[in-house]
């Protein structure tokens, strides 16, 4: 298969998994499995780094983000109000910070709302997209890279008060790997804020047509993400499945701790599993194929 590659569960390193489905949203192929023995879902296999550097510098923008292309100044949710909010519900004073990183800062949109919050702290950025890249720039954010997987983290070791991570641990090739990264940026005293989709809590989203989707290489859930945590050295301090802010979010306030044993256990596999397989039922119908094969010539 070219541009495919084949991986180990990054938790556990078990090769032994279900096979959920195929395809996913716009039709393209997303082989999401299950590890069998600590439950973390899976892209496998997966596209090569090649081919994922290629769709999100050349066409992520054109799936998710096309306002990007456009001056039309269109006025969006900002999805770094919750993340502020709640790190004040958490009795943290996010207003103190004074070094902050954000992982997949997209157009800056969000950031903007945390700049014009905090504006004595001095604000980076890791973000793939060029055209992006050039709007943060003009904002006055440091752009510390294009992507999570270089070794961004050598030059600022306890550098920073705050790292965001919204919406991207899932996107990532190795989400241990990352998140050690991030201990070793973070200050002692410092945090990071994670946020990924739930996939506990999917409520009435198509998992075919919209949940499961190709540049989501993990499908994480209140168990996985924890295991993540642990592997990494991570530290949670809180974890919460959802708010008055977002129902369907998972999201975790964390610090540096120490690595620790991570003790699975065969439910975290058989309730991801039992959802999963309960929802694909009824989008597995004649009807619901038929539609596929109209929108995307595929089932
Ligand atoms: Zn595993």
């Amino acid at each position: 298969m070219k541009d495919f590659e084949f991986v180990s569960c990054a938790v556990c390193g078990s090769d032994d998994t279900d096979k959920i489905c195929d395809r996913g949203q716009f039709g393209l192929p997303t082989h999401v499995v299950l590890c069998k023995t600590c439950g973390l879902g899976y892209l496998n296999p997966r596209w090569t780094k090649d081919r994922y550097i290629h769709f999100y510098t050349e066409e992520y923008d054109k799936y998710y983000r096309p306002e990007v292309y456009t001056n039309k100044g269109i006025s969006r949710v900002n999805y770094y109000l919750p993340l502020y909010k709640r790190l004040q519900h958490h009795g943290l004073s996010p207003n103190d910070v004074t070094s902050v990183l954000d992982i997949g800062s997209g157009d800056g949109n969000n950031l903007n709302y945390l700049i014009q919050q905090i504006p004595k702290a001095t604000y980076y950025a890791i973000e793939p997209s060029a055209q992006c890249r050039e709007t943060l720039s003009g904002m006055g954010v440091n752009i510390l890279g294009t992507d999570v997987d270089i070794n961004f983290h050598k030059d600022f070791e306890s550098a920073f008060d705050l790292v965001i991570m919204r919406h991207v641990l899932e996107h990532f090739a190795d989400p241990v790997d990352a998140m050690c990264k991030v201990r070793h940026i973070l200050k002692d005293d410092g945090i990071a804020y994670v946020a990924v989709p739930n996939n506990l809590k999917f409520g009435n989203s198509k998992l075919l047509d919209n949940w499961f989707r190709v540049v989501h290489t993990y499908y994480f859930n209140v168990h996985s993400l924890q295991h993540v945590f642990a592997k990494a050295g991570i530290e949670v301090l809180d974890i919460q499945e959802g708010d008055q802010h977002n129902q369907r979010e998972l999201f975790a306030i964390i610090r540096k701790g120490k690595t620790s044993d991570v003790t699975y256990t065969p439910n975290h596999y058989t309730q991801q599993k039992a959802l999963f397989d309960k929802k694909l039922k009824g989008e597995r119908g004649l009807l619901q194929k038929l539609k596929r094969w109209v929108k995307y010539r595929v089932l």
